[in-house]
């Protein structure tokens, strides 16, 4: 028998189970917070939000796109959305209106939910359709359906899409991943297989729920049951605070949320105040490697388990896993920590090699469909039957996957990707920038830093300020470089490409990996 993955199979299975549970303690910092909902309640919002959309003429496989930090009502779109055969799009806030609107405009959306405080930055964004979510605007699409009111689906097939993610990577533009049922399904399950979710899981949202659907891990949650509380912004005290009042068992995020916590839990200290969940907590981080000494922080100052993956948006994401194992159970705590900073072994039925290149291959059955809308790029992604990831990296000899080095022209800050190419092209636009090369360089807070390396234009009066200040007005801020420094030339090679290795080396001195999480 072949039964159709489906997303919503999580929220069935939960509702079913877990009907009068506490599903999500929504962020009472929302403009229109939607307090507590059990998952009797989760399921009919998601099945009334379907009803409406099918109601307002949005069709099978049509897009719908969310910008919005961290709510309730983006877990509830997963599903009213993705669940009854439409497309998710889930948008980085964080981004200006125009590069909203590439999004928006690419994926062909012809529904926008927008959060109340983006509204106005997104006040000239164009869409069909633009739902504001202040509690009027959606009052009837967050309204629950009443029992056995089902919307219409059709043949459901497992290899639709359920969600395309857009992100930054190789080319000037941001590319929408497709991520299909099956993708979202076996990742999830596998997810939740290798850091163990249960039923007694209380998760707190810090990763950002449009990052790749919050790495998969929100079906997984929803599918076990666990309490899921929500959180809008990251801030170290607040995490520790919620960790402390609903009894937060497992978390995951980049480099930059560790940092964040354990600042708060040194704070904390000083004040002579505990910090939560010892010997309960569980973190899961990727985005980039860690630094063994903050691994091992996590371990002695929080008493949290560490727990480290690997994987891109176009890997639904899990590809590797790195967690203590039995075997490690006698080693101190710094030996630990430097075997738990490599990104991991497989997970179940990923199989990961290295090119010639030193390039990162994977294969699995949660690689995604391909592009959105582009042919050629997924081409050069999946066309040889391996996908290609751009990282750097190789196995140990006990299977260990590391990544050292980045093949792609992309920079990750604060867990978030930026094209390089992306910020040449904006700084090219100013009249006092002659040549530039944008370059990652190591930020103990971000992990990388973007630096702009730039030959002025003879004669254009131009300086650091100007160029940053320039940046800063035409894109999201993460992407803006946040320092430049001025040369008389680029090294290039013969054919006049720029040898961007050689110009970040100097960064990098005296470090064994070429990418940094801090
Ligand atoms: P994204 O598609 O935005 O999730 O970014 C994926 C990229 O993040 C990968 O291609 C890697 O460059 C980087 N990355 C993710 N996890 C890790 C990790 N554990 N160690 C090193 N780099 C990582």
């Amino acid at each position: 028998m072949l039964v159709a993955l489906n997303v919503n199979d999580f929220l069935d299975r939960a509702a079913t189970v877990y009907p009068q549970r506490v599903a999500i303690v929504d962020d009472p910092s929302a403009a229109a917070p939607l307090g507590e909902l059990t998952y009797s309640n989760f399921e009919s919002r998601a099945r009334g939000m379907a009803l409406h959309l099918e109601e307002m003429g949005v069709g099978q496989g049509d897009r719908v796109a969310i910008v919005s930090p961290n709510a309730a009502k983006f877990m509830i779109s997963y599903f009213g959305v993705s669940g009854y055969g439409r497309v998710l799009v889930p948008v980085n806030y964080r981004l200006t209106s125009e590069e909203v609107q590439y999004i928006v405009d690419h994926s062909g959306a012809s529904v926008v939910l927008v959060d109340p405080e983006i509204a106005e930055p997104l006040a000239s964004l164009r869409a069909p359709r633009k739902i504001i979510l202040d509690g009027v605007d959606d009052a009837e699409l967050f309204a629950p359906a009443a029992p056995g009111h089902q919307p219409r689906v059709g043949t459901f097939d497992e290899n639709a899409t359920a969600s395309i993610n857009y992100t930054s990577g190789t080319t000037a533009r941001p590319k929408g991943v497709q991520l299909t049922h099956r993708n979202c399904w076996i990742n999830a399950a596998l997810f939740g297989w290798h850091t163990t979710v249960g039923e007694r899981e209380v998760f707190l949202h810090t990763l950002p729920m449009f990052h790749c659907n919050g790495w998969g891990m929100p079906y997984a949650v929803t599918a076990m049951g666990a309490k899921q509380v929500v959180q809008r912004k990251i801030d170290g005290e607040q995490i520790l605070e919620r960790i402390d009042r609903h009894g937060v068992t497992l978390m995951c995020g980049a480099p930059a949320v560790v940092a964040a916590v354990l600042d708060a839990g040194s704070a904390r200290r000083d004040r002579g105040v505990d910090t939560p969940g010892r010997d309960r907590v569980r973190i899961v981080v990727a985005g980039a490697p860690p630094p063994s000494k903050i691994i091992e922080r996590v371990g002695t100052e929080l008493g949290w388990e560490f727990i480290q993956i690997y994987g891109l948006t176009e890997t639904s994401p899990l590809l590797t896993v790195n967690r203590a194992r039995a075997e490690w159970d006698e080693l101190d705590a710094a030996e630990r920590a430097q075997l738990l900073s490599r990104a991991g072994v497989p997970a179940l039925g990923v199989r990961i090699a290295t090119n010639d290149d030193g390039e990162v291959l994977a294969q699995s059955n949660h690689v995604f469909a391909g592009y959105w809308e582009q042919p050629e790029e997924s081409e050069k992604a999946l066309g040889d039957g391996w996908f290609h990831t751009g990282d750097g990296g190789y196995v140990t000899g006990d299977s260990y996957l590391v990544i050292s080095d980045r093949k792609k022209d992309v920079i990750i800050t604060g867990g978030e990707n930026v094209s390089s190419i992306e910020v040449e092209d904006c700084l090219y636009q100013h009249p006092g920038v002659a040549e530039v090369a944008v370059i990652g360089v190591p930020d103990d807070r971000w992990g990388e830093t973007i630096k702009a390396l730039v030959v002025p234009r003879p004669g254009v009066a131009v300086d650091e300020d100007d160029l940053i200040a320039f940046c800063r007005e035409r894109m999201a801020h993460f992407k803006c470089p946040t320092s430049v420094e001025m040369r008389e030339s680029l090294i290039r090679t013969a054919t006049g490409k720029l040898q961007k290795f050689k110009l970040r080396a100097p960064y990098w001195e005296g470090r064994d990996r070429l990418v940094s999480g801090g």
